[in-house]
């Protein structure tokens, strides 16, 4: 059984395939002409500094001049993959022209999250290929480590200014710098894609752990981003034109460096002609203050977001919220529970929920304004199939049965870089075609209207999300086990009430971990893991001693079985 978009959602017309995303966001001929519908595209949100639409286009094409000069960058010879540039910064108002300055110069962006250690850092410099790298005043101690451990040099580092972080007496150059410096240089030829070339040419090299294993580079195509904006324009439009919203003012809080912040915030936004308020990362007493400051109507939020406004009311009352309109969650389940607490607190705001995957660039299913359904992840948008299947591989037939979700779209990534046994594991062909095995489970419900909602009910994959970050299991194990006091070990979620979830090691200790008391032991094992990785994946769950780690005959770990055991020593505090 295929599950389709229900009859409200308009049809998803056919995707442009040889223009880049910078051309297809610059230029009028591609049909709505985004960036320039805009009045202001991006603000910042702290000091209040603003590009109109005009500047930041002329921002992208002259940052695109420096950077094919000092890179020597040429975009009429060689691949792609000789053109791979980093960004690692905080939130600002010149990642997304940064990002289609990349684009403009025939190359790729690889953002990397602001929270990684120097060592993530360089695994993905390294992975990626990348030539230099884009950074802020605040990382630069990380990214200067990172880009030497990985043969990038210092005078391949770049500066974006972040608010608050003078970069006048370091050794580097800012992007305003190369801006200055390229209006005097030539302008780029316009790219000559042939038929196809967008759907095979990679945009952004985003970082994702899929189904298992270790975080891997996915290949994001022009034509994926494209398809991914037109579906969720499309899908929104409906419901916009009935409440008469034409452009609005949305907050741009999420980390750009992630798929959802990139495409559904900043990508999208500038495609319809919306303001983007952007803040550098999370910080409550700022995110109010910009939205009372700058009448914010749309917010986009990862479900911990909204825990702090609930948790935080009297703080938050001091400000004035009332021009906002829309709160769109995504990257991690929203309870029922919480989104009655944001309705009860704000009665005026429509909840929407949106659910999907850097694999899928990244939009699958998002409630509608319209069409809201509490607890419910949405229907399908625009140009989705869906498919859900047993755990033996079979369709499963009918609602309200469990099953995990494949599916199709022209928003479905090319693929991982490099790596053909992932690859075979989750672009999975069958006789209609290739389909995206999720590896969440899912249950489809026909709401009263008769839409298709589908509600996520577990996650199948080895995949932690915190904060809504991607956290991959066996990342944290490989580092565990080089811990001399671990012999053996697994990493599972457990709830938090603030992050949503959190990782948890159960650990088998070696001979020379027994000799140290528990405390100790916990102690030295947690800080290994706090002085590699990035806050979001210490192991704010805890680490339990435990025997033997349960293991099926071929070897793999039973998550399930250190999931019950961790639900009955809960159940029994
Ligand atoms: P990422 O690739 O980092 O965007 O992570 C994708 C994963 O986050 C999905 O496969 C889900 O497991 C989870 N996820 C995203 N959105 C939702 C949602 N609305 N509800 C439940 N899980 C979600």
């Amino acid at each position: 059984m295929v599950f389709y978009p229900p009859s409200w959602v308009p049809d998803l017309p056919d995707i442009p395939d040889s223009v880049s995303l910078e051309d297809f966001l610059n230029n009028e001929k591609h049909g709505r002409h985004a960036i320039s519908a805009s009045r202001n595209p991006f603000t910042c949100g702290l000091t209040g500094r603003t590009y109109s639409a005009k500047e930041a286009s002329q921002r992208t094409e002259y940052l695109a001049r420096a950077i094919r000069t000092r890179f020597s960058f040429n975009p009429d010879e060689g691949t792609e993959w000789d053109r791979v540039l980093a960004i690692f910064s905080l939130n600002t108002i010149d990642y997304i022209p940064f990002a289609l300055a990349v684009h403009r110069c025939n190359g790729i962006v690889t953002p990397a999250s602001a929270a990684y250690s120097a060592p993530e850092l360089e695994h993905q410099l390294r992975s990626s290929g990348a030539k230099g790298i884009f950074t802020c005043v605040p990382l630069l101690e990380t990214a200067l480590k990172a880009a030497k451990a990985a043969g990038i040099g210092e005078d391949a580092v770049f500066l974006l200014p972040v608010p608050g972080f003078s970069s006048e007496k370091l050794p580097f150059k800012t992007v305003d710098d190369l801006i200055i410096e390229g209006e005097r240089l030539p302008a780029v030829e316009p790219l000559r894609w042939v038929k196809g070339q967008g759907a095979r040419q990679t945009a952004f090299l985003s970082y994702s752990s899929g189904t298992s294993g270790l975080p891997k580079a996915v290949k994001v195509s022009h034509r994926n981003v494209i398809a991914n904006v037109i579906q969720m324009e499309l899908f929104e439009r409906v419901a916009r034109d009935k409440l008469k919203v034409k452009t609005q003012v949305v907050l741009g809080v999420l980390p750009l460096s992630h798929i959802y912040g990139l495409v559904l915030v900043g990508l999208v936004s500038c495609y319809r002609g919306d303001e983007v308020v952007v803040l550098p990362r999370f910080d409550l007493d700022a995110f109010l203050a910009a939205v009372q400051r700058f009448r914010i109507e749309q917010l986009d939020v990862v479900p911990p977001i909204l825990i702090q406004l609930i948790t935080n009311q009297a703080k938050c009352d001091k400000f004035d919220l009332s021009s906002v309109r829309m709160v769109f969650s995504g990257a991690a389940p929203l309870g029922s529970e919480l989104t009655y607490d944001i309705l009860r607190k704000y009665p005026k705001w429509h909840v929407v929920q949106g659910y999907g995957m850097t694999e899928s660039s990244p939009l699958i299913t998002s409630t509608s304004e319209l069409d809201v359904l509490v607890g419910s992840s949405g229907s399908l948008i625009p140009g989705f199939k869906a498919k859900v299947i047993d755990a033996d591989g079979n369709e499963v037939l009918g609602y309200d049965k469990r099953g995990e979700l494949l599916v199709q779209s022209p928003a479905v990534v090319i693929g991982y870089l490099n790596n053909e046994k992932a690859n075979a594991e989750t672009f999975v062909w069958h006789e209609d075609g290739r389909w995206l095995k999720t590896g969440d489970e899912v249950l489809v419900r026909r709401s009263e209207q008769g839409h298709d909602h589908f509600f996520i009910v577990d996650r199948i994959k080895e995949l932690i999300k915190v904060n809504g970050h991607q956290v991959a299991p066996a990342e944290l194990e490989a580092h565990l086990l080089i811990h001399p006091f671990v012999a053996d070990c697994a990493v599972i979620q457990v709830h938090d009430p603030r992050a949503g979830e959190v990782p948890k090691a159960f650990v088998v200790r070696s001979e020379e971990g027994k000799s140290e008391s528990d405390e100790k032991a916990i102690a030295s094992i947690s800080k290994h893991v706090e002085d590699h990785k990035a806050r979001h994946k210490w192991l704010r769950g805890g680490v339990e001693f435990i025997e033997t780690i349960p293991k099926s005959a071929s070897g793999k770990i039973l998550r399930r079985m250190l999931r019950d055991l961790e639900k009955d020593t809960q159940r029994s505090k």
